[in-house]
């Protein structure tokens, strides 16, 4: 076995049907005292709705989240929480909420609840991402970290398939690419497995039937198996090809990981064996790469760039972007590999 650093950050995580319940008390656990309830426009009633179980805690809903945490977005976030004198953020939605929470405790150092209603994983993450000219730039800050996690999957409830799916295909790369990266460890590896096995079950039950809270609870659990993967280990090729399409090209994220994501574990193969045997044992294939294009398939994920809005041009510029600057990846990453791969992914081939 090869030394390894097992680096996990303390994050208090409440599961269960009806955890929501228990918000009020987990804020004032922190201590906090005015909160300003994070969501999109689209979860508006769902923010009122934990606004309402705060009572006197609440300080303000702001429902103005979008995707990617544009820089100006952030700024007029971080406004409101200096004007409301807000002491703590709490995010009821998925990665673009659970974002912008993470934008207004960078610079302000209020502390975060998450109550994710996604399967995005940034609510066991300390990274952020802020998105300023056509540029998305990420980064780690422990005072970013939520503090507290209320995964309710009653929420995830009203998550529609045609979200609920490529979210799962978001909740998978995170786990695939913990198998291989270069700071994995033997807890990851359980953990990455356990999820890959548990979403791979759970998501095309949730797809076949979105109102049954068992197959919801599933799902979600190994949603948070793979954001706790994602907040310990540097993610590869995948992950830096995902945030290069979605800042630049202003793709959805989720969707983005659905179709990328068996071309990245194809780019990968021979590079990263052991990872691969475990991926397709974990999903139940004999193929790693073609377990994930199947499976999005099943989900009725989209699986082709040109399906979800990217321009065929901007393809070259992407390559370019995704091979500029370093960062680990079992296999050595050049211009006409990455290209290749982003050529198949826009036309949404099954890997061979
Ligand atoms: P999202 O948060 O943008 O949500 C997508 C849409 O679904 C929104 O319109 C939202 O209102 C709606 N929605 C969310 N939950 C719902 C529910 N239960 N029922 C009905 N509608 C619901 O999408 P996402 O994929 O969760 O997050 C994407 C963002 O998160 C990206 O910006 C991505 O970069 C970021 N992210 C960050 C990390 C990290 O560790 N920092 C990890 C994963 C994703």
């Amino acid at each position: 076995m090869r030394p390894f650093v097992y680096d996990q950050s303390a994050i208090r995580v409440i599961f269960g049907v009806g955890v929501i319940d228990r918000l009020a008390e987990e804020v004032q656990r922190l201590p906090a005292k005015r909160v300003l309830v994070l969501t999109t426009p689209g979860q508006n009633r769902l923010a009122t709705d934990a606004a309402g179980r705060l009572g006197a805690l609440t300080a303000g809903v702001y429902a103005k989240a979008v995707m990617h945490v544009p820089i100006e977005v952030a700024r007029a976030a971080r406004d409101e929480a200096k004007r409301l004198e807000a002491d703590c953020c709490v995010a009821v939605g998925g990665g673009s909420t659970i974002g912008l929470a993470k934008a207004i405790a960078l610079e302000r150092g209020l502390p975060i609840v998450a109550v994710p209603t996604t399967y995005s994983g940034s609510e066991m993450t300390p990274i952020y991402g802020v998105t300023e000219k056509g540029l998305k730039r990420t980064g780690r800050d422990s005072k970013v970290l939520p503090r507290t996690v209320i995964y309710d999957p009653g929420l995830t409830v009203s998550l529609p398939p045609r979200m609920a799916g490529p979210s799962g295909m978001n909740a998978l790369a995170h786990c695939v690419e913990a198998l291989y990266a270069e700071d994995a460890n033997p807890i990851v590896t359980l953990m990455a497995a356990e999820g890959i096995r548990v979403l791979a079950r759970s998501l095309p039950a949730v797809v076949r039937e979105p109102a049954n809270v068992d197959c919801r609870a599933e799902a979600l659990y190994g949603a948070w198996l793979a954001g706790a993967v994602l907040g310990t280990t540097r993610m590869s090729i995948h992950h830096k090809l995902c945030h290069t399409l979605g800042g630049t090209f202003n793709l959805p994220h989720a969707q983005v990981h659905s179709v990328i994501l068996p071309h990245a574990v194809a780019f990968n193969r021979e590079a990263a064996g052991d990872a691969m045997r475990i991926a397709a044992q974990a999903l139940g294939v004999g193929d790693a790469a073609q377990g994930a294009y199947d499976l999005a398939v099943r989900l009725g994920a989209p699986t082709a760039l040109s399906d979800i809005g990217m321009p065929r041009d901007g393809l070259d510029r992407a390559a370019k972007l995704a091979t500029e600057g370093s960062y680990p990846n079992p296999r050595p990453i050049e211009y006409a590999g990455v290209r290749q791969l982003l050529e198949n992914a826009y036309h949404g081939m099954r890997p061979v």
